[in-house]
Order: structure tokens, then sequence, then C-alpha cells
């Protein structure tokens, strides 16, 4: 059976954020280590409707996959496993009905699928998969883990990358939360800056330096023509 393993700080965190009156439903990546999983990080895209019984949003799905997919071809890390998260606000963890029906419908799309449900306010945290057609209760484990060296850049770029489509995707202005156990501060942003997002950033920078350019030119001449004044004056003056 497999084993769950949830970085204490990152439970702290969810917990932290999350402590709302309506669920929360998002995606939680993990690292498989022979038959557990060590989660590191969760997100949670802009709900569609507070209170609603959140599930996996396709475009949540597609923006972790996306970033998943990037931070492998750059670091090389075997990330992650993607795995289905919501929260219980103040009823207990549990899984209901509708969250059984919601686990197998994941199913379909991704093997082994482990479903996590936490209450943030009574630090209640639970884990189930589905093993031959049945949902199961698995063991959870909150630890202060640590994680491969080849991790720590490739984390913070899965956050920056998230960050960014899900602004692109959903607006700015909409609430979003992505959490780690670790404080993330700066974030490369060479690697960021990417396929037709690089073109576009680079065509942005372009613009930029040309009006840049512009006023200093415009700079220049005003000097050149007070100094020429001056000249004039001097020359007259003499
Ligand atoms: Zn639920």
């Amino acid at each position: 059976m497999p084993t769950v393993v949830i970085h204490e700080n990152l439970i702290k965190r969810i917990c932290n954020e999350l402590k709302k009156s309506y669920e929360y439903g998002g995606v939680i990546f993990g690292v498989k280590e022979r038959d557990h999983v060590k989660y590191l990080m969760a997100y949670f895209p802009p709900q569609p409707k507070a209170g609603y019984t959140c599930v996996f949003d396709s475009k949540a799905v597609l923006i972790s996959r996306r970033a998943l997919d990037e931070a492998y071809e750059i670091y090389e890390v075997p990330l992650l496993e993607m795995d289905w998260i919501h929260t219980h606000p103040n009823i207990g963890a549990f899984f209901s009905k509708i969250d059984r029906d919601t686990l197998k419908e994941i199913a379909v799309y991704k093997k082994n699928i482990i479903g996590i449900v936490v209450d943030p306010f009574r630090y209640e945290i639970k884990a189930f998969t589905i093993l031959d057609g049945q949902i199961k209760e698995i063991p959870v484990k909150i630890e202060d883990f640590t994680i491969d060296e080849k991790f720590y850049n490739a984390i913070p770029f899965v956050h920056h990358n998230i960050y960014i489509n899900t602004i692109r995707k959903y607006g700015a202005l909409k609430e979003f939360h992505i959490t780690t156990p670790y404080e993330i501060r700066v974030v490369k942003s060479i690697p960021a800056v990417r396929r037709e997002e690089g073109i576009k950033d680079l065509g942005e920078l372009k613009e930029y330096i040309d009006i840049k350019l512009n006023e200093l030119r415009e700079e220049i001449r005003k000097y050149k023509e007070e100094l020429l004044q001056t000249i004039i004056r001097v020359n007259i003056e003499l």
C-alpha cells in the first residue's frame, strides 16, 4: 500500500493560507520514491466559485503539467507526481461521496491517483487512493524531510512558471496560492524566458530599449543645441 509523506512546512503553510470559509481545490506535487510519495508543493488556482466543491480545473492541470515538463527539460529532475488536494474548512478531513466520485473521475487520466484532504482549522490530513477499484484510505506521515539537491533549482522554477502562467490564463486580479515548504525569494528569470514567451518578452524588451534610446537621442540633441547656442553667444561676446 502506498504511503503519503507531506512536508511539515507545506502543511503548516497550507493551513495558514487557506483558513477560509470555503473549500479550495488544487494540485499537490510530490517526488515518488519506491512505494511512497513525498509532497513538497501545492497549487490552488483561482477557484471557480466560492463554496463550491472544486475539482481539478483543466486550465490549472495544463499549467502544472507544462511547468513540470519545462522543469524536466532544464533540470532533468524526475519532477514530479501530480495529485489532487482539497480543503474541508472546519468539517474534518474525510472523503465525501462527491470526493470519491471525483477521485474515480481523475483516476481515468492519472493512474495511482492520490487524493488528499486537509482541514486547515483542525489541522487534520487524510489521503485516499484507489486499490482494486475501491477507494482506500492510506497512511499519511507529516515529516520535515530533506530533498535531493537537484530539486533546489527546479522547485523555484516550477513555482515561477506556474505563477506567470496563472496570471496569463486567469488574469492578474484573481486570488491563487502556490505553496512550498521553502521561502522562495529570488527566481532565476532566464530559464523562464523560453519558447514563444521568450520571443514575446524579447519583443517587449526591444520596444522598451527603442523608447529609451529615442529619449536619450532627444536629450543629446538638446545638449548639442544648448552647447551651440553657448558657443555662438561666446563668439558674439568676444
Ligand atoms: Zn471534500
